[in-house]
């Protein structure tokens, strides 16, 4: 083995460890705790590692994280977040192409401060109805249309000093007799900037503004509340015309060209082909149907662990590739099908068979902590894609109970009976067609709360620029780079060396990490 200069040392050290091309030419698959990377030399501060990747061939992110399509991650406000965080999310597609779409529509027309799917009611609804939303969104102030829905005309407002001092008997009270009425209300017009709003709520004194359209029909409300929580998103990943980025993922079958035509009329910028194992016909012809008919859409394909798969799928034309067989969280794919691959062992092997044609790779699942991230990374990937890390926060779909005084929420794999038991599309992800009994690929379970993806992604972005300050890589492509030249070095963890990576020899202790 060739022996290295370090530069401006006193001699030749030994080379030690091993590259990656050395780690991963045994033929033992390789999961992200089987090994360890090396440290490097450090002359920057974390804070200035750049995190900047490629997403697909056409987009880059400032933070390599998605969130994942399942039912109990991503929706409109897990991808709002995301975004603006730097990242992105693929909305899940167990559900009608209409909910979908408008899931998706509700990411690009996001704009800071403006709530453009508030609760609202209409003037049948009752007092006791009011109470009841007080208790399940917290309380301050529905909107009243005619129709009791956003894009019809706006005939008042219920805020709390209209009903908190209202009895008991008066809860079945039709809301026109309770409710502050339409002429003394202050409104904007549509259009309005943030600013502009800002001042008109402010000379108000009210909690809210809504904005109402040419016809007076309600299409969105400002909260003084939010106006103040207001911040500034330098790494949020936006289009052309300046919209949050959105994903999202359909199936490859006759009815998802309908949805698919759906989401792109709600402005999708991508979508990932959804499935186990993505080296099949239906998602070649289907790669081929998508670039002939939206030629700027990308693509993402999948999902695939070996090049052999990524081959076919590279050359039908795909934007970039989902890696991961088996290794979710709630997966239990390599149980029943016998098939799948350590993560650690797919992302390299892909990755390094991919950028020979500049195809980004996503490293999907089985990611538990952000040093996983890291490793993603340094294997090849671009991105790292998540499920379970993000499910659980208060932007995931789902509500929160409480279990032996533990507060949880819901987190499922779609390919689990309870998911496939709600719609076809994920009974579509892992069935065929003519299958006549299910078997289930994934379990249903509950993760902890962890508060918002507002605090719980600048964890994850921080750690990651830290991984990669020990490493000594300024930036992603640094530290790919580094990676393949064979600069990095990796190590072989034996058992032993994960239990005393691990916390040990503790009577008891408190795990807080951020
Ligand atoms: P996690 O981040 O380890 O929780 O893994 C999330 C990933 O698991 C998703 O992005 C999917 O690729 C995969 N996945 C989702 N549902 C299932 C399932 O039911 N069986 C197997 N894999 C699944």
């Amino acid at each position: 083995m060739a022996d290295y200069l370090i530069s401006g040392g006193t001699g030749y050290v030994p080379d030690d460890g091993l590259s990656a091309q050395q780690l991963f030419s045994v033929g033992d698959g390789l999961t992200y705790n089987d090994f360890l990377i090396l440290p490097g030399f450090i002359d920057f501060t974390s804070d200035e590692v750049d995190l900047t990747s490629a997403l697909t061939k056409k987009i880059t992110l400032k933070t390599p994280l998605i969130s994942s399509p399942m039912d109990t991650v991503t929706e409109s406000s897990m991808a709002i977040a995301m975004a603006l965080m730097g990242g992105i999310g693929i909305i899940h597609h167990n559900c009608t192409p209409e909910f979908q779409a408008n899931e998706v529509r509700k990411v690009k027309r996001f704009e800071q401060g403006f709530i453009t799917d508030p609760v609202v009611m209409s003037p049948r609804h009752t007092v006791g109805d009011v109470f009841e939303a007080k208790v399940r969104h917290g309380f301050s102030g529905i909107p009243i249309t005619e129709t009791g829905k956003m894009g019809s005309k706006l005939v008042g407002i219920v805020t709390s000093r209209d009903i908190d001092f209202l009895s008991e008997k008066d809860h079945s009270k039709p809301l026109e007799e309770a409710m502050t009425k339409r002429e003394e209300l202050v409104v904007a017009p549509a259009g309005v900037t943030l600013k502009e709003a800002n001042d008109i709520l402010q000379r108000s004194k009210k909690g809210k503004l809504p904005i109402v359209n040419e016809n007076d029909e309600l299409v969105a409300i400002i909260a003084r509340t939010d106006l103040k929580k207001n911040r500034d998103y330098p790494l949020a990943s936006k289009d052309s015309r300046k919209q949050l980025l959105c994903g999202a993922a359909i199936g490859t079958r006759e009815d998802d060209k309908y949805r698919l035509d759906l989401l792109i009329q709600a402005g999708v910028d991508m979508v990932v082909l959804d499935s186990s194992q993505g080296n099949s016909v239906y998602q070649i012809n289907m790669i081929h149907y998508i670039k002939q008919k939206y030629p700027e859409l990308q693509v993402v394909g999948g999902n695939v662990v070996t090049a052999a798969q990524a081959k076919n799928l590279i050359d039908a034309g795909v934007d970039a590739l989902r890696v991961g067989m088996g290794c979710g969280s709630i997966c239990i794919t390599q149980e029943v099908m016998a098939c799948g691959r350590p993560q650690g062992t797919s992302v390299y092997k892909v990755a390094e068979y991919a950028r020979r044609f500049g195809v980004p790779v996503i490293a999907d699942g089985g990611i538990q902590t952000v040093g996983h991230v890291v490793k993603a990374l340094a294997l090849g990937a671009s991105t790292v894609m998540m499920g379970s890390l993000l499910a659980a926060t208060t932007e995931a779909p789902g509500e929160y109970f409480f279990s032996d005084g533990v507060r949880l929420k819901k987190y499922r794999g779609m390919g689990s009976l309870d998911a496939m038991d709600k719609s076809t599309s994920s009974q579509k992800r892992y069935f065929s067609e003519g299958d006549k009994v299910k078997v289930a690929q994934g379990v249903s379970g509950c993760v902890q709360d962890k508060g918002s993806i507002h605090k719980f992604v600048p964890y994850l972005i921080a750690g990651i620029q830290h991984g990669c300050q020990d490493i000594g890589a300024k930036s992603l492509s640094v530290l790919r780079s580094m990676m393949y030249s064979g600069e990095l070095k990796f190590e072989k963890r034996t058992m032993s060396a994960q239990v005393e990576g691990g916390v040990h020899g503790l009577h008891s202790y408190e795990k807080r990490l951020y």
